[in-house]
């Protein structure tokens, strides 16, 4: 089972996805839990490039094809082969991401969906989580994370922007819902932690047949 989980910044798709795994977990079923950009040694590798400001010179395309280029590499190196040996995947953030944030960059959604069927060779997740939170909600979010001292991580590039941005985006991934019901789940991201994993929780177990 491959399961992906998209957002705009501050949604909590990392504290789900910890949850999602422990009560998997708990199941018996071998869990991996990965990320975008990244998830193998050659995708980290550009992610640093594409969060560290290294590829700046890059337009909105090059930089698509660079998003293309690291999940080229997750999809071989580590997902197919974990769902090959019968494991279940949480994806943080997959083709969807690259649909709303490169789309939403401008570049073009036909060169999108090229680029995205060059990558993922038709991989496509089983179930896909949108938690869902107001731009405003998620951006405040974000600032708390990077005033708490000892927070694991601070704002990057991606995170300085303006909030009609975060808007638009969050505008596509519904927009997105909308137009693959079955695949993707809208997960209202406004509550508290244990609130959005008991809707999470639903959406998984409903689909799994858990
Ligand atoms: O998941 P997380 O919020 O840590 O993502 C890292 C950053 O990469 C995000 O801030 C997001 O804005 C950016 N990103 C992007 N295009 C993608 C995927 C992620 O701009 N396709």
């Amino acid at each position: 089972r491959f399961i992906t989980f998209e957002g705009g910044e501050g949604a909590g798709k990392s504290t789900q996805i910890r949850r999602l795994h422990d009560r998997l977990a708990a199941l018996g079923i071998d869990v991996v839990v990965t990320r975008e950009p990244g998830g193998s040694p050659g995708a980290e590798f550009i992610r640093d490039l594409l969060l560290s400001g290294g590829a700046r010179g890059l337009g909105p395309r090059g930089e698509a094809m660079l998003f293309a280029a690291a999940r080229a590499d997750h999809v071989d190196a580590t997902i197919r082969p974990a769902l090959e040996a019968g494991k279940w995947v949480l994806c943080d953030r997959f083709a969807d991401s690259t649909r709303v944030y490169q789309g939403e960059a401008g570049v073009d959604a036909h060169l999108l969906g090229l680029l995205e069927t060059a990558a993922t060779l038709d991989l496509r997740p089983d179930l896909t989580v949108l938690i869902d939170v107001p731009a405003d909600v998620g951006l405040k979010r974000v600032a708390a994370r990077s005033r708490n001292a000892g927070a694991d991580r601070g704002p990057d590039r991606f995170e300085d922007e303006a909030l009609g941005v975060h808007e638009r985006r969050r505008a596509l991934f519904l927009e997105l819902a909308r137009d693959e019901p079955e695949r993707i789940r809208i997960v209202d991201g406004s509550g508290d932690a244990a609130e959005v994993e008991a809707a999470v929780w639903a959406a998984v177990s409903e689909r799994f047949g858990l």
